[in-house]
């Protein structure tokens, strides 16, 4: 049969990735592996120095299976399969991941920056993605059937779709004058990474005290991340912080010497009204901010990556109507962010709660629900297994 579409105009590239995040690498291999043109602009010169998500889950893991870079993760980083949960009274209960159906009953512990590396890696493979480094993006202007994007590091550049990876402060979001609704929590954290596992294993434990929680999570190459509430935000805490609040909530002695960096942080969200404005699209952190307790922001993007690619690769090969695909991808993901980030919240919530009777109460509701019928319920759900 005679093909009678019209050539595609020809751009710099098909689709130009804004920020080489996590989310952004992720999006860039999965076309890459489609075999469609990419250039993924970034404005630092190297990967970030500190690491934040640390939590993969199961559907990311699938998702990156189908790049061929699970096996990868899995062999770096260490599979949690249990979180042992602790109250003022001792042990509560223990959520386990080892029943989860499917290739990775557990949630994998890998830092960020590995993971980026991981990602940035393979890349290097994709033939038809291109990363620039120094390269901001400063303007973007959506034409009917392409866009332009002003760089300060490489000039203009053309592309079927561009879409903003750039992260919580997203200059593409700005751009495409979406508006947005902002949300701090009052709630406060400071976090360490130490070296040793306190004798905790490969183990997550997570302490809900009166005095404020404490969750602890293993890392590879023998590090332990601890990460403890406090009542205001810290900016500045005395050395050894952190394991003088750790020895008082829980009881666990860390040598403060082994202590190898620290940051604070106080959890926001941020939900976008839209995710598309004509031929601009927004993915991971630039779309949705949630609470980081739970970690669940880079695995929503890691989803969003997944469902976008699927939706690009029909658009480009002009299988459906543009506007309905792209805006099925808005629903659907802005519907999936709401639920993680309500998850996220709730989750906290509970977690944060201070006091005697509160603490109480919270030690026997989630006694009853992580020693009862609920357990499964509970583990697939923070394994984000319904609703990644
Ligand atoms: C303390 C903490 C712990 C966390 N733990 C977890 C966890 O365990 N699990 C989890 O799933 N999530 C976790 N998160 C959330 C996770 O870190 C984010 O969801 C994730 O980094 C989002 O990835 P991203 O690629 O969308 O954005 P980012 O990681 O912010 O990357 C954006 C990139 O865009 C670049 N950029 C920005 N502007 C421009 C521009 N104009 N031009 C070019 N490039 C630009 C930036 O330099 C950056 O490289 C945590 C967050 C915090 C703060």
């Amino acid at each position: 049969m005679q093909n009678t579409r019209p050539p595609r105009p020809q751009f710099d590239c098909e689709v130009a990735i804004v920020g080489a995040g996590p989310v952004g690498l992720l999006l860039a291999n999965l076309l890459g592996d489609a075999g469609i043109r990419t250039l993924v602009l970034e404005k630092r010169a190297d990967l970030p120095g500190s690491s934040q998500a640390i939590g993969i889950t199961p559907p990311s893991l699938a998702i990156l299976s189908k790049i061929r870079l699970a096996e990868k993760f899995v062999a770096r980083g260490i599979p949690i399969r249990d979180v042992f949960v602790h109250g003022d009274q001792g042990l509560v209960g223990c959520c386990s991941f080892r029943r989860i159906p499917g290739d990775h009953p557990f949630v994998l512990s890998l830092p960020q920056r590995l993971s980026m590396s991981l990602l940035e890696e393979k890349l290097r493979s994709c033939d038809s993605v291109r990363l620039v480094r120094n390269a901001a993006v400063t303007g973007i202007s959506p034409q009917e059937d392409h866009v332009t994007l002003q760089t300060n590091g490489i000039g203009g550049i053309t592309a079927a779709f561009a879409v903003g990876c750039d992260g919580h402060r997203s200059a593409i979001r700005e751009l495409m004058g979406v508006r947005t609704r902002a949300h701090t929590y009052a709630c406060h954290f400071v976090m360490g990474d130490f070296t040793g596992h306190s004798g905790m294993g490969d183990d997550g434990h997570v302490f809900f005290t009166e005095e404020g929680a404490v969750e602890s999570f293993p890392l590879p190459d023998g590090l332990r991340r601890w990460i403890v509430q406090t009542h205001s935000p810290m900016e500045w805490t005395p050395p050894e912080f952190i394991s003088a609040m750790v020895r008082q909530r829980t009881g666990v002695n860390l040598d403060a010497g082994q202590q190898i960096n620290q940051t604070w942080f106080t959890p926001k969200r941020l939900d976008c009204h839209a995710y598309v404005s004509s031929r601009a699209i927004l993915c991971g952190d630039a779309a949705h901010v949630m609470s980081p307790i739970g970690g669940q922001g880079m695995n929503v993007g890691f989803a969003d990556a997944a469902m976008l690619v699927d939706v690009l690769k029909q658009v480009l090969r002009r299988d459906g109507d543009v506007k309905a695909l792209l805006s099925t991808y808005e629903k659907v993901r802005k519907r999936e962010a709401a639920i993680a980030a309500n998850r996220a919240a709730g989750g906290m919530w509970l977690g944060t709660r201070r006091g005697f009777f509160l603490s109480r109460a919270r030690g026997v509701l989630m006694r009853g629900v992580l020693l009862g019928f609920m357990h499964d319920v509970v583990s697939e759900h923070y394994a984000m297994m319904h609703s990644p």
